[in-house]
């Protein structure tokens, strides 16, 4: 094993803030004075109490979550949700609509098929999903229970630049790899829920807000552990939480406040994303898999002029200390994933690297 830190530019789980990890390192055998790690605490005492009730009240402050919705601390993953959000929400008028821009809305829309009727509001598969329609494209109902739709698709590099108008139809949203990337109105959504791997904490914890009327109506057969209902009531606390990933999602929500919370991370994640886009637009070699008006500010794809060449580039770059740039088999080439853990100074090597690698080759 080497012993420098790489860049690693996975799509997830990803980079985590440095500091945070050295902050979790040092409390790691005695979280300040209790005598034992976090990871051995009762959920239910005093010292771990503290530490959640600390974790969603910054969670709230930093996203701006209004008062009619309830932050709940999840298992089961991004995909868990898949299923919760149709299992609780479908059973208003038995119909939703999906706009289906990647692979995890793609998901998403499938498994919702088991539980109701499902339309499909706009789909950007006619161009391998590298782009996001616009307003207009949009086909709604407005009996829909919900309009669902992923606001970045991590495989494909694109993210929705815009918040659908769905009139009085409730919005649910994937945000798993642009959570806290910038500020949202989340009065304009019904759910957003995200896993925290990408952007927020270690694998494992799963974040739903989930505004509160529209709770209590799922069907009859979703299961206890399912039931958004449940878990508000218990505060996030029916069973065991994720305790270790919603102490680590405290230190990074701590660290992301230092730096001027969401809307500062807004700032720095844009220009990171600049920098790249364009090193590759102004070089020979490479090509953007995405649209430019529908690109990605947290997952930049592009390839080269031959898969000979991009195994080329993802071994260089690898040997240079830029870990896990191999785009997914869906896509092909690169993907550089910049979440908000990752350095400017990380984003700005890459793109040295790129620029010496076009001119070299
Ligand atoms: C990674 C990802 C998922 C899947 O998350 P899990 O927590 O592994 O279930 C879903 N949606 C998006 C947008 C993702 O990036």
């Amino acid at each position: 094993m080497g012993t420098e830190r790489v860049y690693n530019f996975s799509a997830g789980p990803s980079m985590l803030p440095f500091e945070v990890l050295e902050r979790a390192g040092a409390e790691i055998t005695n979280y300040q004075g209790s005598g034992m790690s976090v990871m051995e605490m009762s959920h239910r005492s005093k010292v771990f109490d503290k530490i959640f009730q600390d974790t969603k009240a910054n969670f709230i402050r930093l996203f701006h979550v209004p008062d009619n919705y309830k932050v709940l601390f999840l298992q089961g993953g991004a995909s868990g949700q898949f299923s919760m959000v149709p299992l609780n929400l479908i059973g208003k008028t038995g119909k939703a609509d999906y706009a289906v821009t990647g692979n995890f809305a793609s998901i998403a829309y499938k498994e919702a098929k088991k539980y109701g009727t499902i339309s499909l509001a706009a789909s950007s598969e006619d161009k391998n999903h590298t782009y996001i329609p616009q307003q207009n494209q949009l086909k709604l109902d407005s009996e829909a229970s919900y309009f669902y739709y992923c606001a970045n698709n991590t495989i494909y590099g694109t993210e929705w630049q815009y918040v659908p108008d769905t009139g009085d139809v409730p919005i649910v949203c994937d945000m798993s790899s642009n959570f806290l990337s910038r500020p949202v109105d989340v009065s304009k959504y019904g759910v957003i829920f995200g896993g925290a791997q990408k952007n927020l904490a270690p694998a494992g914890l799963t974040i739903a807000i989930v505004r509160e009327d529209l709770a209590g109506h799922e069907l009859p057969y979703t299961p206890l552990m399912m039931n958004y209902k449940t878990m508000i009531d218990k505060d996030s606390m029916y069973n065991t939480p994720p305790c270790w990933c919603i102490y680590m999602l405290g230190l990074v929500l701590e660290w992301l406040d230092s730096k001027g919370g969401v809307e500062g991370m807004e700032k720095i994640k844009h220009d990171k994303a600049a920098l790249l886009y364009d090193v590759l637009d102004n070089s020979k070699l490479f090509t953007c898999a995405a649209e430019k008006a529908s690109r990605s500010d947290m997952n930049v794809t592009f390839r080269s002029v031959s898969e000979e060449l991009d195994a080329k580039f993802v071994k260089e770059a690898t040997a240079a200390g830029f870990t896990n740039l191999k785009g997914h088999r869906n896509v092909g080439g690169m993907r550089a994933s910049i979440y908000n853990a990752m350095p400017v100074e990380g984003v700005e090597k890459l793109a040295d690297f790129i620029r010496a690698f076009d001119k070299a080759n």
